[in-house]
C-alpha cells in the first residue's frame, strides 16, 4: 500500500525542506504514480529517517525492538549479543526496529565482561594467534562489524599485540572495528590499534589533546554514549568517575572535527549496573549531545545518515526515492528545538505504520 504525507518538511544534514509531499511503499518512491492508499496531511511536523541507536543491546528480545520502534529508532546497531541462535531470530522479527549485530565481543581474560555471568568464553582473546581466531569465528557467524573491550592494561585488558592482531584481522575482511574504551588508558590502546569506531567517553579524566589529535587524524568515529556515562558516573561517583571528564571529552572530539554518532548503550540485562531504556534514552542522548556543544542538525545527522555512512547500510538513512521507508513523524520542528523529537506523531517501519 502506499502512503502519501503532505505539506510535510522533511529532516537532511542540510536541515528542513520547504512543505512538500513524501510518497512510499516499502521503499520511498519518486512520484505518485500508483494510487494513493493512505494521505496525512503532516503540516507543522518534520519527517526524518528512521533513528539510529548506534549502541543498543537486545537482551530481552523483541520487546527491546518494540520499545525502539515506538520512540522512532527504527534501527539498532547490537554492540554484544550472543548466542548466535538469538541474534539471528532477533535479525528476523518484523515490524520492529531491525538490528544489525557484532556478536560476541573480545574481552581480555581478567577484566570486568570476562566475569560476567554467561560470557561466552569464545570471547576471551588473550593472544595474537587467538585473536586471529576470534576474527574467523565472527566472520563466520555473521557479525556486522568486530566489538572488541579495551582496558588499560593486562592481566584485565587484552595486550596492543593482541589489540592489534584483531584490527588487522578484521580490516582484512573488511569488517569495521567497534572499541569499547571508558578511560584514557583504554582509548590510547584502541587508538594505537587504528580502531575505527570508539564508544564511550572517559569517566576518569578528560581525554588529551595529543589523544583527540590523533583520532582527529586517523578519520575514527565516535560513538559517546552519554547517557550510559552519566548513569555510570552517578552509580561510580565514589571511584572519582565524573560525567564531566565525559562532557567535555566530547566537547574536544566536537571541536576537533571528529565525527559523533547517536548511541545509548540502551540495555535491559537484569543485573546491569545501569540499563538506558530502549527508545527513549535515544531521546535523552540528543539533548545531552546538543549541551555538549553539537547543534540539533548535527545530533539528528549523527542519528541517520551519519550513522547509516559509517556502518556501511546503504539502504537508510536519508529520506530519498529508493531507500527503505524507515521514517519518523514528529510534531514541530526539531532543528530548533532538540526536546520536540518525543513528540512523536508517526513511525513506519519498511511502510507499515507502526501500532
Ligand atoms: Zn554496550
Amino acid at each position: 500500500m502506499t502512503t502519501v504525507i503532505q505539506n510535510v518538511r522533511v529532516f537532511d544534514s542540510a536541515g528542513l525542506s520547504e512543505p512538500r509531499e513524501v510518497i512510499f511503499g516499502d521503499v520511498l518512491i519518486a512520484d505518485a504514480a500508483t494510487e494513493a492508499g493512505v494521505v496525512i496531511d503532516a503540516a507543522g511536523a518534520t519527517l526524518l529517517p528512521g533513528l539510529i541507536d548506534a549502541h543498543v543491546h537486545t537482551v530481552l528480545g523483541r520487546v527491546d525492538l518494540q520499545n525502539l520502534a515506538q520512540w522512532g529508532v527504527t534501527t539498532g546497531l547490537d554492540m554484544a549479543a550472543w548466542p548466535l541462535e538469538f541474534v539471528n531470530a532477533m535479525r528476523h522479527e518484523a515490524d520492529v526496529a531491525q538490528i544489525f549485530s557484532a556478536t560476541v565481543p573480545a574481552v581480555g581474560p581478567g577484566g570486568n565482561h570476562a566475569k560476567m555471568p554467561g560470557f561466552p568464553a569464545d570471547g576471551v582473546v588473550t593472544t595474537p594467534a587467538e585473536a586471529r581466531s576470534f576474527v574467523e569465528r565472527r566472520v563466520a557467524d555473521g557479525a556486522d562489524w568486530i566489538k572488541i573491550v579495551t582496558e588499560a592494561a593486562p592481566p584485565a585488558g587484552m595486550d596492543q599485540p593482541t589489540v592489534n592482531a584483531i584490527v588487522q584481522a578484521a580490516h582484512e575482511h573488511g569488517l569495521l572495528v567497534v572499541a569499547h574504551s571508558i578511560t584514557t588508558g583504554a582509548f590510547r590502546v584502541a587508538i594505537e590499534a587504528g580502531v575505527d569506531v570508539s564508544t564511550h567517553a572517559p569517566l576518569d579524566a578528560v581525554l588529551d589533546d595529543e589523544l583527540v589529535a590523533r583520532m582527529r587524524e586517523m578519520a575514527m568515529v565516535s560513538v559517546p554514549t552519554l547517557t550510559m556515562m552519566e548513569g555510570t558516573a552517578q552509580l561510580f561517583a565514589a571511584r572519582g568517575l565524573r560525567y564531566e571528564n565525559a562532557r567535555d571529552s566530547v566537547v574536544k572530539f566536537y571541536e576537533a572535527g571528529i565525527r559523533i554518532l547517536t548511541g545509548t548503550d540502551a540495555n535491559s540485562a537484569p543485573g546491569a549496573p545501569f540499563g538506558p531504556k530502549h527508545g527513549e534514552s535515544l531521546h535523552h542522548e540528543f539533548e545531552l549531545l546538543v549541551q555538549a556543544g553539537l547543534t540539533p542538525v548535527e545530533v539528528l545527522t549523527g542519528a541517520t545518515s551519519l550513522s547509516a555512512d559509517t556502518f556501511n547500510l546503504k539502504d537508510r538513512g536519508a529520506v530519498m526515492p529508493g531507500k527503505r521507508a524507515d521514517l519518523v513523524l514528529v510534531d514541530g520542528d526539531p532543528t530548533t528545538d532538540i526536546t520536540v523529537t518525543r513528540n512523536i506523531r508517526g513511525v513506519w517501519i519498511a511502510g507499515e505504520r507502526v501500532r
